[in-house]
């Protein structure tokens, strides 16, 4: 198989979209999760694996080369809180056997993304609970689950939704721990979630977090989540400029609007890939598209057929 890497010389790829939400639409129940509880989307890799890969194979379908696997949640701090912490290693190694069987399934070459959302730890907070946590503990959940990651099989690690870049750091560090102790090097992506002033949950503004995560040596740079893609230009434009290395955009469907409680999402597929593809023309590093929160695989199906007619009259020029 061709490196991830040197595909990105070639072409843009594209991601898949929310798992969330298409976990959402099978309408699952307490009794679905491991040990009844609600919500540990995570385990139902191994309750309703059926579901998951469904999923997967939804958005291979619609166009999607590059799978993340459902394991948002599956660094060892995370599953600690479901008393499953030391089942690191088999959540991350099942999530990615998840994702191989559909793509076997669908007969295409598809790139196994792993999945590590935040710990929910903030350490670079002074928050007397989500601040308390030692450095060294952070870098661990993820030596572990990355472990379990490349174990599995996926072709990129993606850290992903960073909301402190001391977690972010601390991620990096233990994922290039895992691949030293595995002798196996596959590449990294850093994804900070910027707000809609470009700054992290903490105030970090995206080039401080661009700086400090770049020079520990990552492959890939991106923005997820928080906000659609709007919002996202002036960074993107700004790390643009910076011309070093490959920055992904995975926006939500538009900024979310609370409705009864609940986040809804309301950009068509239409308006996000129009966006996207003004992007993709304008800024040539932008070059991993995909979908965060609210996006489904009619987004992805449309961002496909915009990248594939863009090709086309490339190819015409
Ligand atoms: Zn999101």
């Amino acid at each position: 198989m061709t490196s991830f890497l040197s595909e990105l010389n070639n072409r843009i790829l594209l991601f898949d979209g929310a798992m969330g939400t298409e976990i959402q639409k099978f309408s699952p129940k307490e009794s679905d999760y491991l040990n009844n509880k609600d919500g540990f989307n995570d385990s139902l890799n191994f309750t309703r694996p059926e579901w998951i890969r469904k999923i997967h194979l939804n958005y291979i379908e619609a166009g999607s080369e590059c799978i993340e696997t459902n394991t948002f949640g599956s660094n060892k701090l995370k599953l600690e809180e479901f008393g499953e912490g030391d089942k690191t290693l088999e959540f991350n190694i099942q999530a990615t056997n998840l994702v191989k069987e559909a793509a076997s399934e669908s007969k295409k070459k598809i790139f196994i993304i792993g999945s590590m959302g935040p710990t929910g730890f903030l350490p670079s907070s002074n928050d007397p609970d989500l601040g308390n946590i030692a450095l060294d503990k952070i870098e661990e959940a993820y030596y572990w689950q990355a472990q379990g990651l490349i174990e599995g099989g996926c072709h990129v690690l993606l850290i992903e939704t960073g909301q402190d870049v001391l977690e972010m750091k601390l991620a990096v560090e233990g994922s290039f721990r895992a691949m030293k102790k595995l002798d196996k090097s596959i590449p990294i992506i850093s994804n900070v979630t910027l707000d809609q002033y470009g700054k992290m949950l903490l105030g970090t503004n995206v080039q401080s977090a661009y700086t400090t995560l770049s020079n520990l040596g990552i492959d890939i740079f991106g923005l997820n989540c928080s906000t659609g893609p709007v919002e996202m230009t002036p960074s993107i434009h700004w790390l643009c400029e910076q011309k070093e290395i490959p920055i992904l955009v995975m926006p939500n469907a538009g900024m979310p609007i609370n409705e009864n409680g609940m986040a809804k999402y309301l950009m068509s597929a239409n308006e996000i890939s129009a966006k996207l593809y003004e992007f993709v023309n304008k800024y040539e590093m932008v070059k991993i598209i995909g979908g965060c929160c609210g996006t489904s695989p009619e987004h992805i199906l449309q961002l496909r057929h915009m990248l594939d007619h863009r090709n086309q009259t490339k190819g015409n020029e």
